[in-house]
């Protein structure tokens, strides 16, 4: 298969080159003559398929044809760093063409976005909050779209956005091809593509990512050994290439990341209170290898394409097994082989055995001397919820409170001996 079937403009098909995209991506395969096509289109694909271009390339082909300086496309994505994404995709692959994108989104001044309306554009990609906000407050008009995709839909029903995108539906017109993205397909986001689809074609897209090579391994631990035994790994255990190491917490991240830098491995972390400035400055200093260690949440990560991570961490496991899975499919891409090294607590063993049979194999435990899994229900980490400046004035390093609140010596750092190499590295 080729690009050249698809019979696009030959300044798109440079672009094409240009991205160094030599053949067609089975989403893209699937999708495009369908959307040149002007079918609506429901597309169960995540991120790392190539569903961007997939979208992009049909739509800026249509593009071309008509007159300019209306928002004639609406791309709606749930996060501030996926819109950024798509932003660059359309604008590196509607280069040359004069076709004008703007990316919308909080967290930032509105002026940039309300100049470039007025400038005229011909592609909006937005998250739904800031777009209700220029809907509603500026005058921003919808009312030509002849194009509207939801992208990562699973995700916006997750972070609560579909009574928005409900109401942005109010400013299209009811005639238009509407294209939904969504990794997993539960009964809402069905509820969803039934109410603003018209008799859609259906893809689905697997992610190529053999199991097979990604070595994953379980370590009992006690939460308040978890630090410790990251640092034990990260040193004793290292892996050639970058590391991917998934928190539950917002504050759980960026304590972290800390911790990490103070042990003086280069990490930085990538959570949902940092600002677009710093969360900009973190993933591309983890893209282009300044920092090895990125310290992420689900919902900064989800939809990032940080493909060639050598290694993914689950430094809390995930509340569903297909969140695992799909934490831990940021590595082995590409043919390439990685590794998953996942802390498991008392309270985790329902969540291993669920992801244990999504596989259908069990993994590996591995222990190390010096950390094991606590023999019950543990108090959540103090670090996780206070930061340490609120934390009791009282509390003397060295010293740490039992639950009834008397001082007691802190137990000895474990130390930490011999790990089994189940990866064959470091
Ligand atoms: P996406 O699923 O849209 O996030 O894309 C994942 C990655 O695949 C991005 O880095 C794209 O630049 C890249 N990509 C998209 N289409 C192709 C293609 N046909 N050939 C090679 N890489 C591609």
């Amino acid at each position: 298969m080729s690009f050249k079937q698809f019979e696009f403009k030959s300044q798109i098909t440079t672009n094409i080159n240009s991205c160094g995209y030599e053949h067609p991506t089975p989403i893209q395969e699937q999708a495009i003559p369908r959307i040149l096509a002007g079918k609506d289109l429901l597309g169960l694909a995540q991120t790392g398929t190539g569903k961007t271009a997939a979208f992009a390339l049909p739509i800026i082909e249509e593009l071309t044809n008509s007159p300019r300086g209306k928002v004639r496309v609406l791309v709606v994505a749930p996060t501030r760093e996926l819109a950024e994404q798509i932003n660059e995709s359309f604008r590196e692959l509607a280069e040359g063409t004069g076709l004008r994108t703007v990316a919308v989104y909080g967290g930032v001044g509105k002026k940039p976005q309300l100049d470039a309306f007025k400038r005229g554009v011909d592609i909006v990609i937005a998250c739904p909050g800031r777009l209700l906000d220029h809907l509603n407050n500026h005058g921003l008009k919808l009312d030509k779209v002849t194009t509207l995709v939801l992208d990562e839909a699973d995700q916006m029903f997750d972070m609560g956005f579909f009574p928005d995108i409900r109401r942005i539906l109010k400013h299209l017109p009811q005639k238009r091809q509407t294209l939904l993205f969504s990794a997993t397909m539960p009964a809402d986001i069905k509820k969803l593509a039934d109410e603003t689809l018209t008799n859609p074609e259906e893809i689905r897209i697997k992610l190529e990512q053999p199991l097979d090579l990604i070595s994953q391994a379980l370590y009992p631990v006690s939460k308040r050994q978890k630090s410790a035994l990251l640092l034990h790994i990260l040193k004793h255990n290292p892996v050639d290439g970058s590391t991917l190491i998934f928190t539950r917490t917002k504050y759980g991240a960026k304590n972290l990341a800390k911790k990490l830098l103070k042990a003086k491995f280069s990490a930085t972390a990538l959570q949902g209170n940092m600002s677009q400035n710093q969360r900009k400055k973190a993933l591309n200093g983890f893209r282009d290898g300044t920092f090895s260690i990125l310290v992420a949440t689900d919902i900064a990560a989800r939809g990032i394409d940080v493909s060639l991570v050598a290694q993914v961490v689950n430094f809390d496991l995930p509340s569903t097994a297909e969140a695992y899975t799909h934490r831990i499919g940021r590595t082995g891409r590409a043919r390439r082989s990685g590794r998953a090294v996942s802390f498991i607590c008392f309270d985790d063993k329902a969540m291993v055995k669920a992801i244990e049979k999504l596989q259908g194999r069990s993994i590996e435990k591995v222990t190390v001397d010096g950390f094991a899994m606590a023999t019950k229900t543990e108090a959540p980490q103090k670090q996780q919820r206070r930061p340490a400046s609120k934390r009791s004035k009282t509390h003397q390093p060295g010293q740490q409170k039992n639950r009834s609140g008397n001082k007691s010596k802190a137990k000895r750092k474990p130390t930490p001996g011999k790990s089994r190499n189940v990866f064959g590295v470091g």
